[in-house]
This record gives structure tokens, C-alpha cells and sequence, in this order.
């Protein structure tokens, strides 16, 4: 096949479910060798690796938890012995523990910042480190390394009952913008993508719920909830060189949920 990345190594974190599975499946399928991180439920990660492949494309699984530095240095180890190099890091993993403000734990705030925001900070930054020696001595007309940050429509929709996860995605709108002014004049380039309501395991609860999900489409404008494909492949437009003059930018998908929706029939 001749697809966008052909012979280009992708590292997806989080890639076991939802949205991440979706982007190295999407990935793989232009010729992408993605590199599946996981970090637990191995058999999810295996599925993956097989869908992929029947894609016709290269994978491996690494189990890696990307809030732990040890742990993401191992996952680019293992990224380089099978492949030598690294083009993209979609940097996904990400999840919820949910509680009014009131009763929220420390605990409870630290585990979320730990892994949504501080897992982004060590991954983008030994992708970037990894840019750099690959680079040395190398001229490119276009960028030497793409970042692909997961964030969320809650970086600019406050959201009641999940503080700290609305401060983590918050949290990465100033991170990958800081970064990419930082890396842009190395010729890496750094965005976001910002989801609204898409299916996936982390809203389960939302969109099995008719209730919920008649609820949960007042919000979202064009009138449907988002597939993981939906964002798969904004994500891999961002990765490719199609979007060489993109950098610092989010890209919102999610139907029109950061329209104000409600101000749609007043008067
Ligand atoms: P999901 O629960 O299906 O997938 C989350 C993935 O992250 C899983 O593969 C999980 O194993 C992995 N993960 C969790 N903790 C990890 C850790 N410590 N180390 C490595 N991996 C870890 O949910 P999803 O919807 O696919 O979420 C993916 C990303 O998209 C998250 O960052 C989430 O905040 C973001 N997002 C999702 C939506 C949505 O509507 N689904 C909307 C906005 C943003």
C-alpha cells in the first residue's frame, strides 16, 4: 500500500480502547508501524494488534502506565529496539474519577492529574528528546517529529463533578501550546485535538442510557454522538504532513458542543 505513513513509527499510549485503538487502527491502515501501549487487560491490546494486522499493517504491544517515568522511558525502548526511530506520539491515555467537589480526595485528584496531564508531559517530552537526536545533522522541509495531544472540550467547557479532569485537559491546552512554541523552531510540531461526546468505554454510562443519551444530544448541535473514527482521523491529518503549517492548535470534534448550544433558540 502507499498510505501517508508508510514506514513511519507511531506511538499510540492508551491504545487498548476507544479513542487510541481507533487512531492506530486508522494509523495503521495508511502504513503506520504503531506501537500499541496499553496498561491493562493485555487481551484488549491483542485484539488491536490483530485488527491492525489485518489491515496489513506492523504493530507491538507495550505495556506501559504513562503517569510512572520508568515506565515510559521502557516504552520508548522497546519503541526503538523494534523500529530504531519514532515519527508520531498520539499522546491518548487518559480517564476519569469522577466526585463533587466537596468530597474529592486527594487521592482522587492526583491519580487523574497523574495520568492525563503529567503521562502527557513525560511522553511528549522523550518524543521530543527522541526527535532531536534524530535529527543531528539532518535537513527536512518538513517537521522532524509530530505530537498529537488528546484533550477535551472541557480545556475550555467548565465542568461540575469532574474538576480534575476539566483541569488536566485545561491543564494540556497551555502544556502543548508551551511546547510547541518551545519545539517549533526545531521543526517539531506539537497540537491537540479536543472531543466532545464521543462512544467509547469512558461514557458508557451516558450513551447506554437512553435517558441520558436524549439528554446528552441538546448539547451536541449536530445531532449525533461521535465515533472513535470521527477523531481517528483529524488525529492522523494532524500527524501527516498534509498539516506541516499547523502548530500550537486544537482542533475541537464535537458536533458544535462549544457553540453555546443553548443560546441556539433564543430569540
Ligand atoms: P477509554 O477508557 O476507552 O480509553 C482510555 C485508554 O487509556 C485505555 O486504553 C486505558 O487503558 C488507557 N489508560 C488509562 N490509564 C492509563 C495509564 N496510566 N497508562 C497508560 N494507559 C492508560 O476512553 P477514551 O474515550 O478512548 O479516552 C481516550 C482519551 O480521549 C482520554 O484522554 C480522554 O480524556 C479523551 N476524551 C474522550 C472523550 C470521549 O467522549 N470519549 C471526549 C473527550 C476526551
Amino acid at each position: 500500500s502507499q498510505g501517508k505513513f508508510e514506514n513511519q513509527t507511531v506511538i499510540v499510549t492508551g491504545a487498548s480502547s476507544g479513542l487510541g485503538k481507533a487512531c492506530a487502527i486508522h494509523m495503521a491502515g495508511q502504513g503506520a508501524n504503531v506501537v500499541i501501549n496499553y496498561h491493562s487487560g493485555k487481551d484488549k491490546a491483542e485484539e488491536v494488534l490483530e485488527e491492525v494486522e489485518k489491515k496489513g499493517g506492523k504493530g507491538i504491544i507495550v505495556k506501559a502506565d504513562v503517569s510512572k517515568e520508568d515506565a515510559v522511558l521502557k516504552l520508548y525502548e522497546a519503541t526503538l529496539k523494534e523500529y530504531g526511530k519514532l515519527d508520531v506520539l498520539v499522546s491518548n491515555a487518559g480517564m476519569q474519577v469522577d466526585a463533587p467537589f466537596l468530597d474529592m480526595t486527594l487521592d482522587q485528584w492526583q491519580k487523574v492529574i497523574d495520568i492525563n496531564l503529567t503521562g502527557q508531559f513525560l511522553c511528549t517530552r522523550e518524543a521530543a528528546r527522541q526527535f532531536m537526536k534524530q535529527a543531528k545533522g539532518k535537513k527536512s522541509s518538513t517537521a522532524i517529529g509530530k505530537m498529537v495531544m488528546m484533550s477535551s472540550v472541557h480545556d475550555i467547557i467548565p465542568w461540575a463533578g469532574h474538576i480534575n479532569y476539566a483541569a488536566s485537559k485545561g491543564g494540556i491546552l497551555m502544556l502543548m501550546r508551551s511546547i510547541a512554541q518551545e519545539l517549533a523552531p526545531h521543526k517539531i510540531r506539537v497540537n491537540a485535538v479536543s472531543p466532545g461526546a464521543i462512544k467509547t468505554a469512558i461514557n458508557k454510562d451516558v450513551w447506554e442510557d437512553e435517558e441520558k443519551a436524549k439528554e446528552l444530544l441538546k448539547l451536541i448541535p449536530y445531532q449525533r454522538i461521535g465515533v472513535a473514527e470521527d477523531v481517528a482521523k483529524a488525529v492522523a491529518w494532524l500527524a501527516s504532513d498534509e498539516s506541516d503549517y499547523v502548530n500550537g492548535e486544537t482542533i475541537y470534534i464535537d458536533g458544535g458542543m462549544t457553540l453555546y448550544p443553548e443560546f441556539s433558540d433564543n430569540g
